[in-house]
């Protein structure tokens, strides 16, 4: 199995990304990555304003995966997500979506012991997550703290142990990255942050060629997630279900008008984070409401 160092990091998805691994496909890869803070924030003395933002947000990567061409997809099945003893979170002023009413800052040491989180004496169920996940973009530079087509930070609960993430390939090789893991985090990730953690992500790789959808897909036993990230909340919740219709409509062989009316009846439209410069829709759509298989 190949093992990638957390050493071997990017701080942006571009279309071109100098590669730290070549692997076949299918193939089963381990990522060691560094939390979001870059791993500077470790006891309550790290405080936010001294990081260095340049360490900010690393992504372990990028692989090229042979054989993987534009107009392909990505699979990355989610083997495991290991978590180390304790994370991170913070929060200050101008953070977050009440960051007009936080004064200073805040940071918190998050314990991990046997599946749970700890906030003081509080047990929250750990629900390890990835945070960034991408391959190399179109044509636009976006740094590992933003989102597109291409995956990146989607902060979206749903990309965890079980799940196949699809990613669109725009480039050769794809050139896959991911870090920033949450040991758990709520849908919206209000106060800017998870339970930040280091981790070691044991992924499957595969490519399907020549099929390709619009925006990621998470696909889990119960349906998809479409996860659409855009500048505004209020353009990634049309976007995203207006995917959710147009792909009801593809499958059912539907018109617009009777697939919104099922969207309506039987897809969730969810947030993933507002937290972020772009913001992370998820249009929910149940398996029993389409047929067949994803690709
Ligand atoms: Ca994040």
């Amino acid at each position: 199995m190949k093992r990638l160092q957390s050493n071997n990091s990017i701080y942006a998805f571009a279309p071109s990304m100098e590669l730290a691994l070549t692997v076949s496909a299918p193939s089963t890869v381990i990522f060691e990555t560094i939390d979001a803070f870059g791993g500077q924030i470790r006891t309550l003395e790290d405080k936010l304003e001294n990081l260095d933002f340049s360490r900010v947000n690393p992504a372990t990567g990028p692989v090229f995966v042979d054989g993987a061409q534009p107009g392909d997809t990505l699979a990355i099945h989610i083997e495991k997500i290991e978590l180390p003893k304790q994370g991170a979170i913070v929060t200050g002023e101008g953070m977050g979506v009440l960051g007009d009413e936080v004064e200073g800052h805040a940071t918190k040491i998050l314990p991990i012991r046997d599946g749970y989180v700890y906030f003081d004496h509080l047990k929250l169920p750990a629900f390890p997550m990835i945070g960034v996940i991408g391959v190399a973009t179109e044509d636009q530079v976006f740094p590992t703290g933003s989102a597109h087509r291409h995956g990146g930070n989607m902060d979206t609960k749903e990309i965890a142990e079980g799940t196949t993430l699809y990613l669109p390939i725009f480039q050769p090789g794809g050139l896959l990255a991911m870090g920033d893991v949450h040991a758990v985090m709520g849908d919206g990730e209000v106060c800017v942050s998870g339970c930040e953690v280091s981790s070691r992500i044991t992924v499957a790789i595969d490519v399907i060629k020549g099929h390709q959808m619009g925006w990621p897909v998470v696909e889990r036993e119960d349906g998809l997630y479409i996860v659409v990230s855009l500048p505004t909340i209020e353009a990634a919740l049309h976007e995203a279900t207006r995917e959710a219709v147009i792909f009801l409509q593809d499958r059912r062989g539907m018109t617009f008008a009777q697939a919104a009316m099922l969207a309506s009846l039987a897809v969730d439209i969810r947030i993933s984070q507002l937290v972020d410069p772009y913001k992370t829709v998820k249009a929910f759509i149940p398996r029993e409401i389409f047929e067949g298989e994803l690709f």
